[in-house]
């Protein structure tokens, strides 16, 4: 025992150790970061001092400072590489032992804290010298008091820095849920099928927010913070559920939208072939047909896809089925522009005059459309419009004492072609395609072409009562006038 450096002793290095770490993390936890940062990058200091020195009892209480404070700034400065971020997204608690980012002022707050470090070790030192120390009663009282002691005060305040870890680390995952949950909230408005969902999670952003704002370990105990987030990336779900639900609602809602205007332009571009239309007009329509179906094809995709129980999948998907029915829309929008647009194309071609209209369906209505006149069963008309013809008809027997007289009614395309007849066009008649009388709501009335006729002038009166109109080309100062052409008021005047 040349030796006068006497040895730290182990036992007491390692209760300060535990006191350190234990301090170290209350700071953290507890104080503002402003003050709680600091003081725990001191405290790692000093817990490297005294690691060095249970290592190494003999060292000195100065060279064992200067080696924490060496080790603290090299570990900290290690924060300038990514090496320490890298580990730490691979296991988060190595942050407390890593860090991740350098702040130069730390290299001074451990100079501080290896200061403190290197009394601890100084402070640790065994005092008793010389014959006393060989002395084993009073030796032996003192050994085993104060392990009594720290002994159950190390597990206290390592359960206390475990707990206040535990705390620590459920509050940063609660808090890094908030914001997604939040965006979610605020996204999801007058979006989804069930209120019930949004209404629960907004609460439960309301609660995480006062229990983050409550005093961690004193209020805040472990589990709470945990519980908290689960409960929302519950809500979550079901809130992306019910706005999946929703999306897909719309989705199906713009499909049945859009199916009568996607067969209807299919309809013009059919009826449109060979007709002289322009080829671009009819190209466009047929390109917007093509995108429709693109988009019906995508979204019909994205329905049919499993559901998942994952919050944040279900809103990825209800957005995409959102953005997908907005193009549905648009879709729908662009095929009806672009069939009204070579609807006109076609009638600038094929109808000479502003008060005709061409319509692919003129003389090609189905036989369930049509009905025959009853009192005149060889003539038809639109089915939906022969009530009307009836009661007309009734007011007007009640008035002459007989029916009235029809020679023409709905005519069939090759019937309009034949009263046309193209070469040699019939003045008097629309060219196929073109007349009203193909749309099966129209009638011609013989027996009245005289224009000051009582019966002409019974039916200007009354027939608009029922619906039927002899219209402004055909009358005595319109472009051809027809006292025999009357039509329902529900014949199209536009697209
Ligand atoms: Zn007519």
């Amino acid at each position: 025992m040349s030796d006068t450096r006497l040895p730290a002793r182990r036992g007491v290095l390692a209760v300060l150790a535990v006191l350190v770490v234990a301090g170290g993390l209350a700071a953290r936890t507890v104080l503002p970061d402003g003050v709680g940062g600091p003081l725990g990058d001191a405290l790692y200091a000093t817990l490297v001092v005294l690691l060095v020195a249970l290592v190494r009892p003999r060292t000195s209480a100065v060279t064992a400072a200067l080696a924490g404070w060496v080790i603290s700034a090299a570990v900290e400065s290690a924060q300038l590489t990514n090496v320490p971020a890298a580990i730490v997204d691979r296991f988060a608690p190595a942050r407390w032992v890593l860090g991740t980012t350098f702040v130069a002022t730390d290299l001074a707050w451990y100079a501080g804290g290896a200061a403190l470090g290197g009394l601890l070790v100084a402070a640790a030192r065994a005092r008793d010298r010389g014959p006393a120390r060989h002395d084993a009663h009073p030796r032996g009282r003192r050994k085993v008091w104060p392990l009594l002691v720290a002994a159950p005060l190390a597990v206290v305040l390592a359960a206390g820095g475990a707990g206040a870890w535990v705390v620590r680390d459920e509050a940063h995952d609660l808090r890094t849920t908030l914001p997604a949950a939040r965006a979610l909230v605020e996204e999801s408005a007058g979006r989804v099928a069930d209120d019930a969902p949004l209404v629960a999670l907004r609460g439960h952003l309301s609660d995480a927010d006062a229990l983050l704002a409550q005093m961690p370990l004193l209020e805040r105990r472990p589990g709470d913070a945990a519980r908290a987030r689960a409960q929302i990336l519950r809500d979550a779900t079901a809130v992306a559920a019910s706005r999946l639900t929703h999306a897909e609602a719309d989705a199906g809602a713009a499909r049945d939208a859009l199916a009568p205007v996607t067969a209807r332009g299919q309809q013009v571009v059919d009826a449109t072939d060979g007709l002289g239309a322009p080829d671009d007009v009819r190209a466009a329509l047929v390109d917007a047909l093509a995108a429709a179906a693109a988009t019906e094809g995508q979204v019909s995709t994205l329905t049919t896809q499993p559901a998942s129980t994952n919050a944040w999948v279900t809103q990825t998907r209800a957005e995409q089925v959102e953005a997908a029915t907005a193009e549905l829309t648009a879709s729908a929008t662009a095929v009806h522009d672009a069939t009204v647009a070579l609807m006109t194309a076609q009638d600038a071609v094929t109808c000479p005059f502003p008060d005709q209209m061409w319509f692919p369906e003129a003389g090609h209505l189905s036989d369930a459309d049509l009905a025959a006149i009853p009192w005149a069963p060889g003539f038809r008309i639109r089915a939906d419009l022969v009530p009307s013809l009836v009661a007309l008809n009734d007011a007007f027997r009640a008035r002459f004492g007989q029916s009235l007289s029809l020679n023409s009614a709905y005519r069939s395309f090759e019937d309009q072609v034949e009263v046309f007849n193209p070469s040699n066009p019939n003045p008097l008649a629309a060219p196929p395609g073109c007349s009203n009388h193909g749309l099966g709501t129209a009638i011609d009335i013989a027996g009245i072409s005289t224009p000051g006729s009582a019966q002409f002038a019974w039916l200007a009166a009354n027939a608009p009562t029922f619906g039927w109109v002899n219209p402004d080309w055909a009358q005595p100062t319109g472009r051809l006038p027809e006292p025999w052409h009357w039509q329902h008021v529900s014949t199209p005047t536009t697209y």
